[in-house]
C-alpha cells in the first residue's frame, strides 16, 4: 500500500470553520495524526480512523517533529488516506516544511489542504477588515519565535512595513515584543487587539493601544491568543466586536431554520451545529482599552 499523507488546515477552533475537503478527507482517513488543541468535535468526523496525537513539548521540538516525519511515512505505508491535521493553516508557523520534505524525499505523496489562519479567524471575529481601504494594504503575519539553532526572525522590519500586522505565538514576551517595536519606531498608540480562542465561544478581545500590550496580556488566560496591531483596530473594533456576535446569531438561526426546513443535515453533525454563541446584549460600543469577550454564557461581556 502506498497512500497520500494530507496536511490539512482544521482552522482556527470553531469546527465549523473547518473547509468541506478537510472535512471529507477526515471522513476518509485511516489514520490521523493531530496538534493537541484540535477540537474533539473536527476529531469526531474521522469516525473511522485511528487518531493519534502528536503534540511537541518545548525544547524537544526537532527530534519530536522528526519522530513524527517518520511516523506519517509509515502509516503511508500501511494506509491508503492519511491525515495530518494542523489548527489553523498548516502553512502558517505549522512546520508544514519539514514534514512536506521529508515525505517527499521518501517518495510518499503529499497533499496541502489551506485552514482558516487564526489571524483571519480573530479579524473575523471583531468584523474588522485586514486591508480596509484607505487605511492597510498590506498585512505582516509573524513570530518572533524561533527553534534553536535557527536564524533570528526579522518580524520587527515586517511589522513595521506592513500596515496590519497578526502576531503569533508572542503573548508569553508582550513586553519585549513592546518595548522592540516602540524602540523600533512604531507608535506607542498604535491600536491592537489581543484576541484568546478566536473563533470559540470563550473568545476574549481584549483593546487597546501598543504600550498597553503587556498589561492587555497579562489578563489573557492561557488560550491560544493573537496579538494584531495597526488602524485597522482603532476605534471601529469592538463595535465590530458586538456586530460579529449578532452576525453570529443570526448565522445560528439561518442554520437551525434552514435545517428544520429541509431536515436534511449534513453527513457532519459537528459541522451542522451553530456555534455556541447564541445571544448578545445592545450596547453601544464600549470605551477604548476595554476587553469585550463571549463567555460560556454565550453573552457578551464588556469592562473598562
Ligand atoms: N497554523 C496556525 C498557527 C500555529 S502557531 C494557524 O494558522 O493559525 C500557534 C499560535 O497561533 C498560537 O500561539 C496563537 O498565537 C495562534 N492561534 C492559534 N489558534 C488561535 C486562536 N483560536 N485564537 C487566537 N490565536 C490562535
Amino acid at each position: 500500500m502506498s497512500g497520500t499523507v494530507y496536511l490539512v488546515g482544521a482552522g482556527p477552533g470553531a469546527p465549523d470553520l473547518i473547509t468541506l475537503r478537510a472535512a471529507r478527507l477526515l471522513g476518509e482517513a485511516n489514520i490521523v495524526f493531530h496538534d493537541a488543541l484540535v477540537p474533539q468535535e473536527i476529531l469526531l468526523i474521522a469516525s473511522k480512523a485511528e487518531k493519534i496525537a502528536v503534540g511537541k513539548r518545548c525544547g524537544r521540538h526537532s527530534s519530536a517533529q522528526m519522530f513524527i516525519n517518520k511516523r506519517l511515512a509509515d502509516a503511508a505505508a500501511k494506509h491508503r488516506v492519511v491525515v495530518r491535521l494542523k489548527g489553523g493553516d498548516p502553512s502558517i508557523f505549522g512546520r508544514a516544511h519539514e514534514e512536506i520534505s521529508f515525505l517527499v524525499s521518501n517518495q510518499v505523496r503529499v497533499e496541502v489542504v489551506p485552514g482558516v489562519t487564526a489571524a483571519l479567524a480573530a479579524s473575523a471575529d471583531l468584523a474588522v477588515s485586514l486591508t480596509r481601504r484607505g487605511i492597510a494594504r498590506s498585512v505582516a503575519f509573524v513570530t518572533p519565535r524561533v527553534g534553536h539553532g535557527e536564524r533570528e526572525s526579522a518580524w520587527i522590519a515586517s511589522v513595521l512595513a506592513a500596515d496590519t500586522a497578526a502576531i503569533y505565538m508572542g503573548t508569553g514576551e508582550a513586553a519585549a515584543i513592546a518595548a522592540a517595536l516602540i524602540a523600533s519606531g512604531k507608535p506607542g498608540r498604535t491600536p491592537i487587539a489581543v484576541v484568546e480562542n478566536a473563533s470559540l465561544s470563550n473568545m476574549k478581545v481584549l483593546r487597546g493601544i501598543l504600550r498597553e500590550l503587556p498589561e492587555l496580556a497579562a489578563r489573557t488566560e492561557g488560550g491560544p491568543t493573537l496579538i494584531l496591531l495597526g488602524e485597522v483596530y482603532g476605534a471601529t473594533a469592538t463595535a465590530g466586536c458586538f456586530q460579529a456576535a449578532y452576525g453570529v446569531l443570526r448565522n445560528a438561526i439561518q442554520i437551525a431554520k434552514r435545517n428544520r426546513a429541509t431536515n436534511q443535515p449534513s453527513d457532519h453533525s459537528a459541522i451542522d451545529r451553530p456555534r455556541k454563541v447564541q445571544s448578545t446584549t445592545a450596547h453601544s460600543p464600549v470605551p477604548e482599552n476595554s476587553v469585550c469577550s463571549v463567555r460560556d454564557s454565550g453573552k457578551f461581556s464588556s469592562m473598562k
